[in-house]
């Protein structure tokens, strides 16, 4: 084989991962579908962002040609290389990247300059970090607004405890009820950023409908003071169905059209 075949060769496993994703994404808008028909007419389908971390820019240009705008990321580093790779090579549709992880302040920097929205806020000084550094990257390049969502814990072990979030415990980070909206006030009132609504991962243990369901409760008391925020960021491959049953306008759904992640690929 002489090496100039090699390109040719790259072609087949290209289109065999573009046919799997694409399966894959047939079959989770099927079931949003299908929920989201159980839910009272009028209701808007939820939108679908589809979480690549731990995948390659090539999977995220391949989802492109599929017609995905939305995806999703939880780490600076990765999403910034892999963005700044897709956008280099990507020369049609310009995707929308979602930051949904645990997120350093000194990171915003670095964010602001590729993410759309950011769904896992969770503290004044992110909020804080957030508008200076989108409102210096709106004056370099007329960016649009941060959407912002704040995250709420639901477990309702560590609720009551602001700040006892540890890597590794039941908890799967966010503010507790109560400070929701404070914390949604400080993002209405900060320049360059835009409040979206409010986010929640499922508790590890318990019943992600019950938890979805106090999820519904927050944003109710949240529409009621800042009526635009409406947005609803929940579930995920295994609950997805509950999520929307509770009234999910954001899904964020990773290894059911990905496959398992493990290293990158
Ligand atoms: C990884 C991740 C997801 C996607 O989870 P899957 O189970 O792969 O669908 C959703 N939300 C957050 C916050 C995540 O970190």
């Amino acid at each position: 084989m002489s090496v100039d075949e090699q390109p040719r060769q790259e072609q087949p496993v290209d289109q065999r991962r573009s046919s799997e994703l694409g399966r894959n994404l047939e079959q989770v808008r099927f079931r949003i579908a299908s929920a989201a028909d159980k839910r009272p007419a009028g209701m808007a389908d939820p939108e679908l962002i589809v979480v690549t971390k731990f995948h390659s820019a090539a999977d995220v240009l391949l989802l492109a040609g599929l017609g995905v705008r939305d995806v999703g990321e939880n780490k600076d580093q990765e999403a910034a290389a892999k963005s700044a790779e897709v956008s280099q090579r990507n020369t049609g549709a310009i995707m929308r990247w979602h930051f949904i992880g645990q997120l350093q302040s000194n990171k915003a920097k670095s964010v602001a300059a590729y993410a759309y929205s950011v769904h896992s806020v969770d503290r004044p000084g992110l909020v804080k970090a957030l508008s200076t550094a989108v409102t210096a990257e709106q004056q370099r390049t007329g960016r649009a607004d941060l959407l912002c969502f704040v995250q709420v814990n639901l477990d309702p072990a560590l609720a009551a405890v602001p700040g006892t979030a540890v890597p590794g415990t039941a908890s799967r980070g966010g503010v507790p009820a109560e400070g929701v909206l404070a914390l949604a006030e400080l993002i209405e009132l900060a320049p360059g950023l835009r409040l979206a609504g409010v986010m929640a991962v499922a508790p590890h243990d318990g019943d992600a409908g019950e938890a979805f369901a106090r999820l519904a409760k927050v944003s109710a008391v949240v529409v009621q003071r800042f009526p635009q925020a409406t947005a609803i960021s929940a579930g995920m491959s295994q609950d997805l169905e509950r999520a929307i049953a509770a009234g999910a306008t954001h899904l964020r759904v990773g290894s059911d059209i990905l496959g398992p992640r493990q290293a990158l690929r």
